[in-house]
């Protein structure tokens, strides 16, 4: 895999001229003979109007009018203001592009490294959106680089643009900028980032885009501040500006002294409802309750639901209730008056009382005793607290943010939970979707804590080799981000300066089955390490000459028996969503099978 590729200006043309393909693989054949053609792409998509649907392979798609779109794009800026509007943008556009190169790699496993790349220029014009022209483009997967110019005609956005306020001095074509960006990005496993450097919506003829790895442009804060939900009270400020107004002559937003650990990186569309939800609750009083799972980041959301509140400026105390004991929870959170019991030498204020005025956290709220439920509850509906064998009681205003990864209504029925207390805290629930389901974001996070680590441990790895950036796409993540981010400091500690991260630097032997490792080897074939207790996954019977496509079938067919048919459960073991899961398998089916089942789709 992966030989320095490298293209010159007048190869791409002589070759997307139709040129004779040429035996030097260090030379890539942009004519239409290389699969994904645009003939293959255009045979993936189906229009089924019987039933009401479009389908772009198995990715349901929709058919718009440009100047709805513009409609739509015009009433965003108007009402959000021009930054935050081109935020919208380009996040949507970054989700696009990412489900298109998941659909290509799905689609297409065995196609080279550039024809993937290159498949996304023709689906974005095959899309209507933009007709794309490769000027330069050059990778080396192993190297981590990545550097690409493109020509667009024709662009969509910079004909709305343009009709709706005219020529003027920035460029506009950014739902298309995020495409790109998501595209590269999902096939690369490394943040590329594309900068429009002409547009038509500045007076150009043809808007000309650049797209480089992030560490090659150096400073990316400007690109990442629109290709991430970022501190929504900043961009809230940015509405009432006027649009003239550009970013050069605009005072730079105050740096709010944040703490780096506890910053929420993601593009996804799961990511971006919940920080939508976060947006719409923080600037009112009301408790919020963050659901998910152990390690999808529910403190990083309470910090910044705190920071975006109206009690930034006052303080933010996190009390995690499984990580103290049962005995002492009450004095932790209430306080302790001078001789409650032995050893209580001196009085001592509780996490209520330090948090007067701001934000208390309470993780794993469900660990909490009856009796500290009883206590807390009493908290947040008088407002007053007791210290532990105090006979004063204190007025505290404090706004409560609690998390659960566990199920409290079940908890309920089972007596563990007071049900007052539930309904108290489940005013407003958050639900933090699990890593596996915003794969989009992995690539993202995966930059954002290879920066991070490497700054920290002083260490200049380089990225990640293409087979470590299969691993991580497609591995399940039961830990989730913090698992994630583990996984990406072991690699960066691991790996030699100057090389890049690969799977052993990642993942310790146990975590991984040589089934799993036979599979990263196979693009296309989606496994994930299974937790602990569980049974090794076998391939029963898996000859030496079996193909690939074989032993996915098997694996799929296996583990899917295994779950006693049930495809959701099946998937949730290979880190599958049940789309993807039942995709696969329908794909591992005789060709002939799968042709037949589209247009029955359609009938029914
Ligand atoms: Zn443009």
């Amino acid at each position: 895999m992966g030989k320095p590729s490298r293209i010159s200006l007048a190869e791409v043309q002589r070759q997307v001229d139709g040129a004779q393909r040429r035996g030097d693989s260090a030379h890539f054949d942009f004519s239409e003979g290389r699969a994904p053609t645009l003939a293959d792409l255009t045979e993936s998509l189906f229009f089924s109007p019987g039933d009401g649907r479009i389908w772009l392979n198995d990715q349901r798609m929709v058919l718009m009018h440009s100047s709805a779109l513009g409609h739509l794009r015009r009433e965003l800026i108007d009402t959000l203001g021009l930054h935050r509007a081109r935020g919208l943008l380009t996040r949507a556009g970054y989700v696009a592009g990412a489900r298109d190169a998941e659909l290509v790699r799905a689609r297409w496993p065995d196609a080279d490294a550039a024809s993937v790349f290159m498949a996304g220029t023709r689906l974005h014009a095959l899309e209507g959106v933009v007709k794309v022209t490769p000027l330069a483009f050059e990778f080396d997967i192993d190297q981590g680089r990545y550097e690409g110019e493109f020509l667009w005609e024709h662009a969509s956005e910079d004909d709305e643009h343009i009709a709706a306020y005219g020529i003027g001095t920035e460029p506009a074509c950014w739902s298309q900028v995020g495409y790109a960006s998501g595209y590269v990005t999902t096939l690369f496993g490394q943040l590329v980032v594309f900068r429009e450097v002409e547009c038509r919506s500045m007076g150009a003829s043809a808007c000309r885009v650049v797209g480089r790895h992030a560490a090659a442009w150096g400073d990316v804060s400007e690109d990442l501040r629109y290709l991430q939900a970022r501190d929504y009270r900043e961009l809230r400020s940015e509405a009432a500006e006027p649009l003239a107004a550009t970013p050069a002559a605009r005072p730079a937003p105050r740096r709010r002294p944040s703490d780096d650990r506890h910053e929420l990186v993601g593009a996804s569309s799961a990511f971006n409802s919940a920080c939508h939800q976060l947006d719409r609750v923080a600037p009112t009083q009301a408790t919020v309750l963050f659901t998910g799972e152990s390690g999808v980041g529910k403190e990083a959301f309470a910090r910044r639901l705190h920071r975006i509140s109206r009690r930034a400026e006052q303080p933010f105390v996190a009390v995690n209730c499984a990580a103290i004991p049962e005995t002492l929870i009450e004095s932790e959170l209430f306080g302790v008056d001078r001789g409650a019991f032995t050893g209580a030498s001196r009085s001592r204020a509780g996490r209520f009382e330090r948090a007067d005025g701001g934000t208390l956290f309470l993780d794993e709220i469900g660990s909490l005793s009856l009796v500290a439920q009883g206590k807390l509850l009493r908290a947040l509906q008088e407002g007053e607290i007791e210290r532990v064998g105090g006979s004063q009681t204190l007025h505290v205003d404090v706004r409560l943010v609690a998390a659960t990864n566990v199920d409290l209504q079940a908890e309920v029925k089972a007596g563990r939970f007071r049900e007052d207390l539930f309904y108290r805290l489940n005013v407003y629930p958050v639900h933090l979707p699990p890593l596996r389901e915003r794969r989009d974001d992995v690539p993202l996070l995966m930059n954002h804590f290879l920066q991070r680590e490497s700054l920290r441990h002083g260490r200049a790895t380089r990225g990640f080799t293409p087979r470590a950036v299969r691993a991580l796409l497609s591995y399940a993540f039961p830990g989730n981000i913090r698992e994630l981010q583990n996984l990406v400091e072991r690699g960066v500690i691991s790996a030699e300066d100057g090389s890049a991260i690969d799977v052993p630097h990642l993942f310790r032997r146990e975590q991984l089955s040589d089934e799993t490792l036979l599979a990263i080897g196979a693009q296309g074939v989606l496994a994930a390490p299974r937790s602990a207790g569980q049974p090794p996954l076998r391939l029963r019977d898996a000859a030496p000459q079996a193909t690939l496509h074989d032993i996915e079938g098997r694996l799929l067919r296996e583990v899917l028996a295994e779950c006693d048919g049930n495809v959701t459960a099946a998937a949730r073991q290979l880190g599958l969503s049940r789309a993807q899961f039942a995709y696969k398998l329908d794909k591992t089916q005789s060709p002939a099978r799968r042709r037949t089942r589209r247009p029955k789709a359609g009938a029914e």
